[in-house]
């Protein structure tokens, strides 16, 4: 998954996954590429984000809206995946974790510091 600033981004992006969106919230409104690019138009200009949100665009192309940085409401469902599983929250790689010893970074699960050999917990 992918996140944007605006939808512009996202939708553009989306495009090169599927070439066609289902309204998540009415199935009987497919869109193609030309009107949701439109659509994105209106939207960044009508409604821009805050700080904390973004616009998320699923692995086959689903695009979402997520206001708080929390939950992801999923707006158009990929034409190409119509059933895909989507997530209701942004799933981010996870943290990197550094040595509190040597601060340098640690692999995650490692036993060890690769730098200083201090035992990690
Ligand atoms: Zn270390």
């Amino acid at each position: 998954m992918k996140k944007f600033h605006t939808m512009e981004d996202a939708v553009e992006f989306a495009a090169t996954l599927c070439n066609s969106w289902t309204d998540a919230f009415s199935a009987d409104n497919k869109y193609n590429a030309d009107e949701i690019a439109g659509m994105a138009g209106i939207e960044d200009d009508e409604h821009p984000l805050d700080e904390d949100g973004f616009f998320a665009v699923s692995p086959a192309g689903a695009i979402g809206i997520c206001d708080d940085g929390e939950a992801i409401n999923w707006l158009f469902i990929s034409g190409a995946a119509p059933n895909e599983d989507l997530p209701p929250k942004f799933t981010a790689a996870p943290a990197a974790k550094f040595c509190p010893k040597c601060g340098k970074p640690v692999i995650s699960g490692a036993r060890f510091c690769g730098s200083c050999g201090e035992k990690l917990g």
